[in-house]
């Protein structure tokens, strides 16, 4: 090869032509260097006849400066990249760089400086001195790291390094994570339990693509069945990636994970430190890592020999990502399995609609596990109809949940509340003259957060204090509060229950992998008497003393009207339900709620699943919805409002006519300021037979919008705001 084509991480150029100098060898998939005008510029060398591109004449070509020290990326990775790139309808570009996501581990291996003590003796010391030689027996990092697993300053810790009570190392940055063994600590399953573990981990030997749907009750032991085929993999040296939805459950996963296999996992999520970023990607790249857990990023990364993927908790919308490119990671792991020639298994209670469909029409295996480990029954849910039941002036709870949770505080065992709003209240207005808080950046309320006194918008991050006064009236002490979040929840069980220990489990208060630790470790201990939570704590958790599970509103998903509420509610309800009675005690579920008849709250008191989903399914195929039909969403904004509305009537006017596609718009989006811009929203449903992203390409490729106007385009969209 003498000449190549470069996929590069620049929108407006993407694809380069460059020579190759004599000697330099260059295969498809190696990232190299190479000169644009004055600078350097990293690249990807791809197959030219996939990438299309003005050919550039060959005395016209610059040669590539070196070619880095990583493993080029493979075949199927490029593949990946390409599909990805063309279903949603984004550029190769961005979703290359989704996989090169560690510049540092480019450069190749490289060493840091580590700190340890050091082992000489002090005569007299400070008191900050004298604790952290007590606390930093055997440990060695950065002093930021031993700062802060000592408690003292960065300050301290560089003045005992002056004094020499703690010397300098020079470590790999690229160490080797510990191995994790596959017969480490194995359990005896069930007969089920390895029937289904059985036919995963054959499919892990066959090693060919394969997806899974493991349909599982909440308790039936997923977790444990689906570590069989991950320790087959181990024993046949190859990767396996675990997707979860949420950080937060990282820290109980890898408890297991290490109880498993003796060995903790290499983790992946976007707070991860540079160093550790690309330790990672280095050991994921040259095959040294054997198990990945991450966020959904991690479905990028450039694995080399992978063997197994594994979607846990597959439902969750989490795995949708809503800005940049704009995938769904429970689709596209099935895509990467499929290149890869490998299996996938999708993990749920409670599995979209699409899965099962996709189980049904026989293109998925359907893996049931119906019933609990250990003979542990699922908890029997009834409702409270709060038309009847009406809580106290001022209150939320209703007397049966209130008796409910006086009993089980009488027993010592646990409760848990749960409301999908953070904060204390949602709504904050004046009651002299009516005026509502709302956030200047977006179309929406902000939020009261008594603990740490602020209002704050939960979509742009925008923070102020209460005023003493109200900004539009002046009149003091005139605000109030709207409506229940978790804090307002909590601060209400503390009144009725005072001796009741509570804890609020949400994404303000578990904000960090060691809180989230603590959280499980202080629940799990008997420490917490209730736990009053967001859709954080619905999921993943096993507390065997919990017993009672409350829904302080069971209809507030249903509010929001979007094609999936019905869905997404069964799903967050059937799941938070799920957390009661996983040990011996049996559990009970309240559903608080105006609409007991809805057929979705009516299938949850049944335990009927089967209607829900049938149910639902005749409503989807109605409304052309997916599975049945396709949506997706064309969102244009810009700061100044006029810009956007024209931009937006503008594309309106070249809208695709197609007899089997329906362009619904252009319209305000529902969230029709968003940090600061103006948003117009086209919505397209279409036939499955239809073409899609072409026809979107198509119609947008005729457009040129002034700068200042952005364009989002979301196929199979899940947020419809
Ligand atoms: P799910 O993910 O299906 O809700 P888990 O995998 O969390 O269920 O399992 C529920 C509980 O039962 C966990 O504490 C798990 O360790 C335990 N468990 C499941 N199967 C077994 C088994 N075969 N042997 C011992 N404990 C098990
Ligand atoms: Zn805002």
């Amino acid at each position: 090869m003498n000449r190549v084509r470069l996929l590069v991480f620049n929108r407006a150029l993407s694809v380069l032509d460059y020579s190759v100098p004599d000697g330099m060898v260059v295969e498809p998939g190696a990232v190299v260097i190479a000169p644009l005008g004055p600078r350097q510029i990293t690249g990807i060398v791809w197959e030219p006849e996939r990438l299309a591109g003005d050919e550039v004449p060959a005395s016209k070509l610059r040669p590539i400066r070196e070619v880095l020290p990583v493993p080029p990326l493979s075949a199927p990775l490029r593949r990946l990249i390409e599909w990805t790139a063309d279903y949603y309808c984004a550029h190769m570009s961005s979703v290359a760089r989704m996989v090169i996501s560690s510049g540092g581990a480019l450069g190749g291996p490289a060493t840091m400086t580590e700190y340890r003590l050091s082992g000489a003796e002090a005569d007299r010391l400070t008191s900050k001195r004298a604790i952290a030689l007590e606390k930093l027996v055997g440990e060695q990092g950065t002093i930021r790291e031993l700062g802060a697993f000592a408690g003292v300053s960065d300050g301290v810790l560089r003045g005992m390094v002056n004094a020499g009570l703690i010397e300098p190392v020079t470590v790999a940055i690229d160490r080797p994570f510990p191995r994790a063994k596959a017969d480490h600590d194995r359990p005896d399953l069930s007969a089920d339990q390895s029937e289904v573990a059985d036919r995963l981990t054959q499919a892990v030997k066959d090693k060919d693509f394969a997806p899974f749907l493991l349909d599982g009750v909440t308790g039936s032991g997923k977790t444990e069945v689906y570590f069989e085929p991950v320790a087959e993999a181990i024993r046949l040296g190859r990767q396996v990636l675990v997707l979860l939805p949420e950080i937060a459950l990282t820290e109980a996963f890898l408890t297991r994970f290490e109880r498993r296999f003796g060995a903790a996992p290499v983790l992946w999520h976007s707070s991860l430190k540079s160093t550790e970023r690309r330790r990672a990607w280095r050991a994921i790249s040259d095959g040294s890592a054997q198990v990945v857990v991450g966020a959904r990023s991690a479905l990028f990364l450039p694995y080399a020999n992978l063997g197994l993927i594994v979607v846990d908790e597959a439902h969750e919308v989490s795995f949708k990502q809503d800005d940049g490119v704009r995938y769904n990671a429970r689709d596209v792991s099935v895509m990467r399995a499929r290149f890869e020639k490998i299996p996938v298994v999708l993990a749920s209670a409670t599995p979209a609609l699409e899965s099962l469909q996709m189980a049904e029409s026989g293109i998925y295996e359907k893996l049931d596990l119906p019933s609990r480990f250990g003979g542990a029954q699922l908890p029997s849910i009834q409702t409270i109809d709060l038309t009847q039941e009406k809580p106290g002036a001022g209150r939320w709870l209703a007397p049966p949940l209130v008796a409910a949770l006086e009993d089980r505080l009488s027993k010592g065992e646990q409760s848990l509340l749960f409301l999908n709003r953070r904060g204390f209240a949602p709504l904050t207005l004046c009651r002299n003259c009516g005026y509502r808080f709302k956030c200047p950046n977006c179309s929406a309320w902000l939020v009261e957060h008594r603990l740490s006194r602020r209002l704050s918008c939960h979509h742009c991050g925008h923070e102020t204090t209460p005023p003493q006064t109200c900004p539009e009236c002046g009149e003091p002490d005139c605000l109030v509060a709207c409506g229940p979040g978790v804090e307002r929840i909590a601060d209400e069980v503390a009144e009725i229950l005072p001796e009741a220990r509570v804890a609020i489990a949400t994404s303000d208060t578990l904000n960090s992998p060691e809180r989230a630790a603590a959280f499980i470790a202080q629940a799990e201990a008997g420490g917490i008497d209730v736990i009053v939570g967001t859709q954080l704590v619905t999921k993943g958790f096993h507390f065997p003393e919990l017993t009672l599970v409350g829904v302080v509103d069971a209809d507030l998903g249903l509010e929001g009207g979007d094609l999936r509420a019905a869905e997404r509610t069964y799903q967050q309800i059937a799941q938070v339900a799920g957390r009661a009675g996983r040990g011996a005690k049996p559990g009970e579920v309240f559903l608080q709620t105006r609409h007991g008849d809805a057929p979705v709250i009516a299938a949850l008191v049944d335990g009927d699943r089967d209607a829900f989903y049938a149910a639902e399914t005749e409503a989807r195929r109605d409304a052309g919805a997916p599975p049945f039909g396709r949506w997706a969403a064309i969102i244009i904004s810009s700061e100044d409002d006029r810009e956007a509305r024209e931009a937006a009537n503008r594309l309106g006017s070249g809208r695709p006519q197609h007899d089997d596609l329906m362009v619904l718009g252009p319209a305000p989006a529902p969230l029709a300021l968003l940090r600061g811009r103006y948003r117009y929203r086209f919505l397209i449903n279409a036939r499955r037979s239809v073409e899609l992203q072409k026809i979107i390409a198509g119609w947008l490729d005729a457009f040129q919008f002034p700068p200042g106007v952005r364009l989002g385009v979301d196929i199979d969209p899940y947020s419809f705001v």
